[in-house]
């Protein structure tokens, strides 16, 4: 498949070749319309495929609020949908859950002046630290927290361990993350802030993925190039809660991050690259091993897409019937 460019040359995607040779219609077995590679709106996938797409298991829940102007066919969410094991829903905004009920265990992906980062994050830092997440009832200040028992703190859920014997102490890796669902809001720009306003949403801790660029498909007008597809947001942040939670091969750390030309790799702390082969401290799950392209296969559709609109022999004509890019 010479003429097709691969805009990740390094991941571990699997093969999709076989994507380029489809030429005929399957009719949704679910809405009964008529698509070409899957159903956009189900998130379904023809049943009678000899190859089924890749499934990715993801370490939390992600749910996708769309804005119901969003056209189905130009989003990626339903590319998450499908190439995870049940753990992504979609939402179309204003139809969303109230997620003030759930307030400790979501996060929202989203710029805002209060964001944390994921290494922050995953520190125990979140916005409603001193209300939420020692036990503390509203109002109570740090020094409440400072005459519990140390024990009760350390056992609490957040893994991270605190105040032993007047240090923060943690260990390099942790057994669970501090969140059970990411949040992700697919819409343009403009749509995106005025979702995040909604009461239902902006009270979570909003939490900022680091600068990565996009390969571009759908740049939109006035936005810069870090404003990520949804789908390119999701996988970062994949990646980015695993390196920071479990760490990062070496091998994939030298010779695969180039593909998302990322300004510098300074968020990767040197201590959490490991190379495994030399590494026989710590005996790990073999989810939290350091990461090694597991959750790559989430850019299966995306990168097949993008390689389908820039090959060489692919007349605009076709490029505009397929309804999935734009
Ligand atoms: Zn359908």
């Amino acid at each position: 498949m010479g003429k097709f460019k691969n805009p990740y040359p390094n991941l571990n995607i699997d093969d999709y070749s076989h994507l380029y040779e489809i030429d005929s219609r399957f009719k949704c077995s679910k809405c009964e319309r008529s698509r070409k590679f899957f159903c956009y709106t189900c998130s379904k996938f023809p049943d009678t495929d000899n190859k089924p797409p890749p499934k990715v298991k993801i370490p939390f829940e992600i749910n996708i609020i769309k804005h119901k102007q969003e056209v189905d066919g130009k989003s990626t969410s339903s590319h998450a949908k499908i190439l995870t094991e049940d753990q992504v829903e979609i939402f179309i905004y204003p139809n969303i859950p109230d997620y003030r009920k759930e307030i400790d265990d979501v996060v929202l992906i989203f710029v805002s002046p209060h964001a944390v980062d994921i290494k922050s994050l995953l520190e125990g830092q979140k916005k409603f630290k001193l209300k939420n997440n020692y036990g503390l009832a509203r109002g109570e200040l740090m020094g409440t927290l400072l005459m519990k028992d140390l024990n009760e703190i350390k056992d609490e859920e957040n893994d991270v361990k605190m105040l032993e014997n007047g240090h923060e102490k943690k260990s390099l890796f942790l057994d669970k993350l501090p969140f059970k669902k990411a949040i992700f809001i697919d819409s343009t720009w403009k749509q995106c802030r005025s979702i995040f306003h909604d009461e239902r949403l902006n009270s979570l801790t909003a939490v900022i993925i680091q600068h990565r660029k996009t390969i571009f498909w759908r740049k939109q007008k006035d936005v810069p190039d870090w404003f990520l597809s949804t789908i390119e947001a999701i996988h970062q942040f994949l990646i980015e809660v695993h390196i920071q939670a479990w760490g990062i091969e070496k091998h994939y750390f030298d010779n695969c991050l180039q593909d998302f030309r990322y300004h510098n790799t300074d968020w990767i702390p040197k201590e959490k690259i490991i190379d495994s082969e030399m590494d026989i401290s710590e005996k790990r799950d073999k989810e939290k091993v350091p990461y090694n392209g597991q959750y790559d296969n989430i850019l299966y559709f995306y990168s097949f897409f993008y390689s389908f609109i820039h090959s060489l022999d692919n007349p605009n004509a076709e490029f505009k019937s397929i309804k999935l890019v734009d």
